[in-house]
């Protein structure tokens, strides 16, 4: 049975830094991750002081070269009716992205990967505590594959299904919900033109919008 120092559930931006970090200092790290490579993910709003964080990883010059579309500021409403635009030429990093996470995530697992640490894409990972960690259960296409860390690392998003198995309790949650559409439009608006994302108001609250496409 292979053995790691530690296991990181979840190979998003979280899990994918953690294990990047982890190796960096000599750990033997495993990383799973239950999504197949190249799964869509919404895009998001990359803010420019993200760059330090990207450039502390090592990353920032593949980031760079990706072709996330350019961002050059954000219009929010948040907490009043009255909309803040943050425009980034004010900020000292520079532009912001619209991160196309598919490629964001695939690049931070390949960087971790490269460190070493052994990454396991669309594979489900389910542990059971013993006496000096946790024996780990690796499951992918029907087939399981056993292995076991000293330290687990819950970095599985929002669910949080092993923190909670441990007996974590959310403290408070957000009374807002949420969802994402993407529509194919043939004519933008003008006041949708531009990189920026942008907020629209609707019956139920404020809808956030941003293009995908990079031809302007
Ligand atoms: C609609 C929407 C818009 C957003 N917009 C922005 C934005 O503009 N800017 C911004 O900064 N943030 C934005 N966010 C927030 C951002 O997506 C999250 O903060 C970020 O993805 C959290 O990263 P993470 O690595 O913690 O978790 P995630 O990215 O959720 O990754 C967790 C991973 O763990 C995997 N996983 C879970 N359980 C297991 C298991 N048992 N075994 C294996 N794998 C498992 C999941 O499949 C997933 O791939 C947005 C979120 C949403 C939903």
């Amino acid at each position: 049975m292979v053995r790691y120092d530690v296991a990181i559930v979840g190979g998003g931006p979280a899990g994918s830094a953690t294990a990047i970090t982890l190796a960096r200092l000599g750990w033997r790290v495993l990383l799973a991750d239950s999504t197949a490579p190249g799964r869509f993910r919404v895009g998001e709003g990359f803010p420019p002081s993200a760059r330090s964080l990207l450039n502390d990883l090592g990353v920032l010059d593949g980031f760079l070269a990706a072709g996330h579309r350019r961002s050059y500021g954000n219009v929010s409403v948040w907490g009043s009716d009255e909309p803040h635009m943050d425009d980034f030429i004010f900020h000292t990093h520079g532009q912001g992205f619209q991160l196309d996470r598919a490629v964001f995530d695939s690049q931070l697992r390949a960087a971790a990967r490269q460190l070493g640490v052994s990454v396991h894409e669309s594979t489900r990972l389910s542990q059971t505590p013993d006496e000096d960690g946790f024996r780990l259960s690796l499951a992918r296409d029907g087939q399981e594959q056993p292995a076991h860390c000293r330290w687990l690392i819950d970095a599985g998003g929002r669910p949080a299904v092993f923190a909670r198995q441990q007996g974590a309790q959310r403290l408070s949650d957000d009374r807002w919900w949420r969802s994402t559409c993407c529509y194919t439009v043939r004519k933008v608006p003008t006041k949708m033109a531009g990189p920026w994302s942008r907020p629209s108001r609707t019956a139920g609250g404020t809808a956030y919008c941003c293009r995908r496409e990079n031809d302007w």
